[in-house]
């Protein structure tokens, strides 16, 4: 475990109840909450900003549903399924691609696909 010059994380362990042997539990000092609360904000401060520029974007042209896939996949490098991503990006979370269907094929906004980064939201 990294640890901060003024960091006083400790582990501890206990026995299990009812059988043999140990586990530890982790206890986070306020130094390390405190900075992982504001790696929290921050994040938290960079989806907004980003989502507030994309919001910002005109869509011109519609594209299929697949190229978002091809870019999250590319950009995320996450193992999940097709079906899980396509599901995940017309969630609300990526209201702001505008995924729709039309005339039964789902469509995203070509020119914010463009600009999004998939990072952001991870
Ligand atoms: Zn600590």
């Amino acid at each position: 475990m990294y640890r901060m010059d003024n960091c006083t994380c400790y582990t501890t362990q206990s026995q299990y109840d009812d059988f043999p042997g140990s586990y530890t539990d982790y206890h986070t000092c306020d130094n390390c909450n405190k900075k992982l609360e504001l790696k929290n904000k921050i994040k938290k401060e960079e989806l907004k900003s980003h989502l507030e520029y994309i919001n910002s974007i005109e869509t011109l042209n519609f594209v299929p549903i697949k190229n978002a896939l091809t870019k999250y996949r590319n950009t995320t490098s996450i193992s999940n399924s097709d079906k899980w991503i396509v599901n995940n990006l017309r969630s609300r979370t990526y209201t702001v691609l505008q995924v729709h269907k039309k005339n039964n094929r789902w469509i995203c906004s070509k020119e914010r696909l463009d600009e999004i980064d998939f990072k952001v939201f991870r």
